[in-house]
């Protein structure tokens, strides 16, 4: 049985060229160190750096890694308004700015 990449993790860096299926072992061990990120799903291709990080070490990088995505999912649609209005008012400004340059 030969397991070929590419990695899911958004991450990775790439070194290792052994390859791991993500299992059920995986996930529940993932999810027990807060190293799962949320986008990873059973069947998944995984590289063995990726997997000691999530499964073996519980690297700080992927516990960091899995509760960014977390945050992100979470925050994302309350800040979206608030993001385009600071964008219009910046437009507005620069505007008003340039005319009183002259
Ligand atoms: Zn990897």
């Amino acid at each position: 049985m030969s397991t070929r990449g590419p990695c899911v993790i958004a991450i990775c860096k790439e070194k290792s060229s052994n390859w791991k299926t993500v299992t059920e072992h995986v996930i529940s061990k993932g999810q027990t160190n807060n190293t799962l990120p949320n986008y990873v799903q059973l069947g998944d291709t995984i590289c063995l750096n990726c997997y000691n990080g999530i499964v073996t070490r519980s690297s700080a990088i992927f516990l960091q890694h899995a509760q960014v995505n977390v945050e992100r999912s979470e925050v994302e649609v309350e800040n979206v308004n608030d993001l385009e209005r600071s964008e219009v008012e910046n437009v507005i400004d620069l505007e008003q700015s340039e005319q009183l340059g002259c």
